[in-house]
């Protein structure tokens, strides 16, 4: 039932938030970022915020929600201004809810953070010395108050950046902005997305270039790992702080990223085709169709139908208006989500021997509850195609997956699986299949939710990861 042989080696994954600014002349800055934060929706759906400045102070507007239910017209008019950086979140450490919306604004700067810090026991230990009520603080928040504090001491912005940078242990892309400037920094690791873009009359950055686009700036260069580039009125300085490696998360071209988006060169969109095709000469399937989970998976889905010959389908319909199914707290409430959800379509399962695609297993919530639906309106057979291999190993970094207990294949194997969500059968795409479809050198992806091979230290939580014998 399962390829246990095109495993060849152990693998996993998660992740979140998106970011977005803007500096130029002549512009509504809090507008370009509005449409910015739309494109970017996809990567946090639990609050919003834009900070913006015409030169003298920092206004925020930010609250609990979707980009359509925070701005109103009335509330975009005060954020007058030629800089503006925003921010959706996707609640992961340090709690959910309005309370925790960015960008983070104190006297002198307002933050946007897009990443996780897995250790923050340096940045506490600095905030302590300096008198810092931080029982509250997440890291993101903490990242603030660090570099707040150095500007206040009379340091620049790029000052405080370069003085904070070795306590931030762990994977961010920050915007920083000042009443003059905005500052752009990425992890040594690049683990997170950070692209520049340019209008005429403005430079622009955005978690992912399909924001770029949308607000019709062209794409000029990703922020490399470990620089700070500076946006002011006398246009972009970088300074590389310190010599980074790229390890871009392979989560983002999994399941994160958008896929009009270009990641390391890359369509999305045709690798996670790739991963279809490839998964179909991997895995040879007797069924009637292709039932895609929608909508990360559709191009693989439709890469296994391509390369099989078997006809695609949309089986399942999506509400694209039920947000954040996978980080409810509790299982109960993650499989009512899927109800709402999706939804398959009688006519095209009834009867059928059926493989539906998905991006990914992580708990198996997703998949026990498709196969359950799928057979209740009349599917002849459910079989389940994975377009990445198992993950087994829990995510640091700012993908919101759970701890490693709960990720179903690290508890179980292929088969195990396959009967817990109740499939006739299951199949991964292999390590390499997948590494073949991205078609980078492997060098520049971080894979620990595959392998668990953390390129950042985890420091005082590495006693939360147990590397496992590979069993795929
Ligand atoms: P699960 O139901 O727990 O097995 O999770 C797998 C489902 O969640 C798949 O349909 C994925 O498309 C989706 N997924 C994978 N990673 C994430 C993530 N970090 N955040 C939200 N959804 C995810």
């Amino acid at each position: 039932m399962c390829d246990t042989d095109l495993f060849s080696s152990s693998f996993f994954p998660h992740e979140n938030c998106g970011i977005f600014g803007v500096f130029g002349s002549d512009i509504e800055a809090a507008r370009i970022v509005h449409s910015g934060l739309w494109a970017l929706q996809h990567r946090g759906q639990e609050s919003s915020g834009i900070a913006s400045s015409e030169g003298t102070s920092i206004r925020v507007v930010k609250d609990e929600g979707l980009v359509a239910h925070v701005y109103s017209e009335e509330l975009l008019d005060l954020l007058s201004g030629n800089i503006a950086i925003g921010h959706n979140r996707y609640g992961t450490s340090g709690g959910t809810g309005s309370l925790h919306a960015q960008p983070i604004k104190g006297q002198r700067i307002a933050l946007a953070h897009n990443g996780n810090l897995p250790s923050t026991s340096s940045l506490k230990n600095f905030l302590t010395k300096q008198k810092y009520p931080i029982s509250n603080m997440n890291d993101s928040e903490m990242m603030h108050a660090a570099l707040e504090h150095i500007v206040q001491q009379g340091g620049t912005i790029q000052q405080a950046v370069r003085q904070a940078f070795p306590l931030f242990t762990g994977a961010f892309c920050l915007l920083i902005m000042t009443n003059k400037e905005i500052v752009a920094v990425r992890d040594k690791k690049g683990i997170r997305p950070l692209s520049l873009g340019k209008l005429s009359n403005a430079f622009v950055v955005s978690s992912e270039t399909c924001a770029l686009d949308t607000v019709g700036a062209h794409f000029v260069r990703d922020i490399r790992p470990g620089e700070m580039l500076t946006i002011d009125r006398n246009g972009i300085h970088s300074t590389q702080i310190v010599t980074g490696t790229q390890k871009l998360d392979i989560f983002e071209f999994i399941y994160f990223a958008r896929p009009d988006s270009i990641l390391l060169g890359k369509s999305v969109h045709e690798v996670r085709r790739k991963f279809g095709q490839t998964l179909a000469t991997e895995v040879h399937l007797d069924v009637d169709t292709i039932i895609p989970v929608p909508d990360s998976a559709i191009p693989a889905a439709l890469g296994y139908s391509q390369q099989s010959g078997i006809l695609f389908d949309h089986g399942l319909v999506k509400n694209r208006y039920i947000h954040r199914t996978f980080i409810r707290p509790a299982q109960k409430l993650r499989m009512d989500d899927v109800d709402m959800k999706l939804n398959p379509v009688r006519e095209v399962i009834a009867g059928k021997r059926v493989a539906i695609v998905d991006d990914s297993i992580v708990r198996g919530t997703t998949a026990k509850r498709l196969a359950q639906k799928l057979r209740t309106v009349g599917a002849k057979e459910v079989h389940m195609l994975i377009s990445s291999p198992p993950v087994l190993y829990p995510d640091f970094y700012g993908i919101d997956t759970p701890s490693q207990n709960e990720l179903i294949a690290s508890r179980m194997d292929c088969d195990k699986i396959a009967q817990t969500i109740g499939v006739d059968s299951l199949h991964f795409l292999s390590y390499k299949g997948m590494m073949n479809a991205i078609d980078v050198d492997e060098k520049l992806l971080s894979t620990s939710c595959f392998t668990g091979k953390y390129p950042i230290s985890l420091k005082e939580r590495a006693k939360e990861v147990t590397h496992l014998k590979a069993t795929y």
